[in-house]
């Protein structure tokens, strides 16, 4: 190890502050929110690391990435060696280092975490694959020699993006099909810019098709090519399906249909894959927020995403409304304090009961009731209960409803003896993700329902070894 700190002097050393754009200035452009550390910034957050013996933090990342031995490779200056060797165990270092929910994950099991100041393991992660990225010598993993079988990967989320690579390096032929024309499913449609840049997601699919991954979008599995197709005419000896979980769910309350009431999804989509944010330089396909009263209803990291996108269109009042307290919101803290500071109302306690519309079908408003917090439901959080008399209208002309998703349903309707859930997931064993269709495995948001980026991507390794243990034996 190369610390030349002694443990007891490392845990002095405060953890570093991710350099942010200021939060006015932020608000209304599209430019990332976070700057990423320089390299004093992260020679000091490396040299917090007390290099223990158990690393929790390795066990607590869902894809294994090598903490321990990454840090200690930035301490010694080796920043194309730290990126490699995380690069052993993640195939999108540049997007985790952004998005993964790190107080959760690695950083929640570091033992310095006890005392509020865990490494920041995702900040030193994206310097490094920043760092990589910025000298153009990307340290791709070598592949295996090849061994002529075939599996198709359904879905270019990560949880199909992370098996591919695991999969293309055992020397297998892999060919990802997407649904839409750009590759990274929510890394590209549903997360903005301004907390992961585009370029980032396409850098990183670029050094999946240098690794030998084929990439086929504006495949519909279930309507171009079926399940069976793939397995029969089309040759393949295995499919992963990952077809996330990109169904929309809405509040099914009057005025839902009212021109101005969109889908989150449908909403991100359109600025991220349709350029709405460059409007007028193209034609925008979405309602101009400028000027207007925006309300989010849901309080995930979907709606932080929906409202700050809001406010950078231009929106004169961005709010979310959340019918439980801020202490059950499920989004990320850190989303919540940017959100905050730049500028977004939150009502919390408030139910929408009713949109309210015009004689043309826009929406002019909705009707909203303020909620108390009752004894618990079933997930443990407390259920919010109405408070009689006290409905108020609020005037908004865009609504934009973030209250989750459901699992994207086309291959499961035209592939009928693949087992699903109630709720329509796939079903699929824990360790192996075999799918009840011998030959198909299935991983990530289709089968658990809308989760994380990492966890997506922890299902499309596990899938990846046992594809390769079912290719080697032809056993199911
Ligand atoms: P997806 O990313 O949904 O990818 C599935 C892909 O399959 C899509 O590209 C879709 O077009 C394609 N597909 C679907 N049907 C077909 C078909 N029939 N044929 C071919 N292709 C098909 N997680 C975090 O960890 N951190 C965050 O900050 C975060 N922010 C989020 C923000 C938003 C707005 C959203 C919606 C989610 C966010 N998440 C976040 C959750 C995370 O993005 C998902 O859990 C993760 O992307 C799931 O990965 P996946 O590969 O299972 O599915
Ligand atoms: Fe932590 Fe995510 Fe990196 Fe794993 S991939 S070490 S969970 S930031």
């Amino acid at each position: 190890m190369h610390n030349p700190i002694p443990p007891k002097e490392r845990m002095k050393i405060h953890r570093q502050l991710m350099p942010e754009q200021p939060p006015l200035e932020r608000a209304r452009n599209f430019v990332e929110v976070n700057r990423g550390l320089d390299v004093a910034l992260a020679q000091e957050e490396a040299r917090r690391c007390l290099t223990c013996k158990t690393q929790h933090c390795f066990s607590a990342c869902p894809v294994g990435v090598q903490v321990r031995d990454f840090i200690d490779l930035v301490v010694a200056g080796d920043y194309l060696g730290a990126a490699a060797k995380i690069r052993e165990d993640n195939v999108l270092p540049a997007v985790t280092g952004r998005v993964c929910p790190q107080e959760k994950q690695c950083e929640g099991s570091c033992i310095l975490s006890a005392r509020g100041e865990s490494v920041a393991i995702g900040y030193l992660e994206r310097f490094v694959a920043d760092y990589e990225r910025s000298v153009g010598k990307v340290g791709l993993p070598a592949r295996a020699p090849l061994t002529g079988k075939k599996v198709a990967v359904v879905g270019s989320g990560p949880a199909g993006l992370s098996c591919a690579g695991d999969l293309v390096l055992k020397g297998h032929d892999v060919t990802v099909l997407e649904a839409l024309h750009e590759i990274g499913g929510v890394l590209v449609y549903g997360i903005p810019e301004f907390r992961l840049p585009k370029q980032i997601v396409r850098d990183e699919v670029e050094n999946l098709r240098l690794m030998g991954v084929e990439f086929r979008t504006n495949v519909v599995v279930g309507r171009t090519v079926t399940v069976d197709e793939l397995l029969g005419e089309e040759g393949y000896h295995a499919v992963f399906v990952a077809t996330g979980a990109g169904l929309p769910m809405f509040l099914n309350i009057p005025g839902e249909h009212l021109c101005g009431v969109y889908s989150a999804n449908e909403f991100l989509t359109r600025v991220n894959l349709m350029k709405a944010n460059e409007f007028p330089a193209y034609d925008n396909p979405i309602y101009d927020c400028r000027g207007k009263d925006v309300a989010v209803f849901g309080a995930g990291n979907t709606a932080m995403d929906a409202v700050r996108t809001s406010l950078r269109l231009g929106a004169k009042c961005a709010s979310i409304v959340y019918r439980r307290s801020e202490k059950e919101m499920p989004a990320r803290a850190e989303e919540v304090h940017h959100a905050k500071d730049e500028g977004v109302q939150f009502q919390m306690l408030t139910n929408p009961l009713e949109f309210l519309g015009d004689e043309k079908g826009w929406l002019t408003g909705v009707r909203l009731q303020r909620m108390e917090l009752g004894a618990p439901d079933k997930s443990g959080r407390r259920s919010p209960v109405a408070i009689e008399g006290s409905e108020h209208v609020l005037p908004i002309h865009v609504a934009i409803i973030a209250i989750g998703n459901k699992g994207n349903p086309l291959v499961q309707s035209t592939t009928p003896d693949l087992a699903t859930t109630r709720n329509g997931y796939i079903v699929a064993d824990a360790e192996k993700l075999k799918t009840s269709k011998p030959g198909v495995f299935a991983g990530g948001d289709i089968v658990t329902g809308g989760a994380t980026v990492i966890l997506a991507m922890g299902a499309g390794r596990k899938a990846a070894k046992a594809i390769h243990e079912y290719l080697q034996s032809g056993i199911w």
